[in-house]
């Protein structure tokens, strides 16, 4: 049988190399004369955003007079398969509520976004949102804590929960 070679050209994978450098060439100068039409961003201080109902970084919400709405009951912690829920609770002054976290950390390095410990909220004290930029300079700066899961600049002066202390008290949580 006789065996059909390729032309040169063919076999050189010519063609496709030249389309190839052309194309790279092409976006190179639209990118370097065109900033407006640029697709890559210089991330982080520079990203798109996502939808509003991604699940992203999570979100401690607060009452109407900003304190925190967890209760420190540990049901999110317990549900974490991953483990990376960490928080202390102490007694609170207010006779309505049992206790409060003075500590509330997520190892957001071994967080798997799964959302159990959002499921697991009896009181909506725990969120997840559109956020999704995790870049750190050390592994210590990616375990967020109070200050950040609920009072980080982006959300002003914090998420309020949808539960109040008087539906909460009503419904036994
Ligand atoms: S999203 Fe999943 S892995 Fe991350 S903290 Fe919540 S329960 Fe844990
Ligand atoms: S389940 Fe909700 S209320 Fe309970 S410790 Fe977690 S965030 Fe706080």
């Amino acid at each position: 049988m006789k065996v059909k070679r390729k032309s040169a050209e063919k076999s050189y994978y010519l063609p496709a190399i030249l389309k190839g450098m052309v194309f790279t060439l092409k976006t190179f100068f639209r990118n370097l004369f065109n900033k407006k039409q640029r697709i890559t961003l210089n991330y982080p201080e520079e990203y798109y955003p996502y939808s509003s109902r991604f699940k992203g970084n999570h979100i401690l919400t607060v009452k109407k007079d900003g304190s925190l709405r967890c209760t420190a009951c540990m049901l999110c912690a317990t549900n974490c398969p991953a483990h990376c829920i960490k928080i202390t609770a102490s007694e609170s002054d207010d006779p309505e509520v049992e206790k409060y976290p003075i500590s509330y950390e997520i190892d957001m390095l071994r967080c798997v976004f799964c959302g159990f410990c959002e499921e697991a909220c009896p009181v909506d004290a725990i969120r997840m949102g559109p956020q999704w930029q995790t870049p750190a300079l050390s592994g210590e700066n990616t375990v967020y804590d109070i200050r950040h899961l609920a009072y980080r600049k982006e959300l002003k002066s914090g998420v309020l929960s949808v539960v109040d202390d008087k539906e909460r008290i009503r419904a036994g949580l």
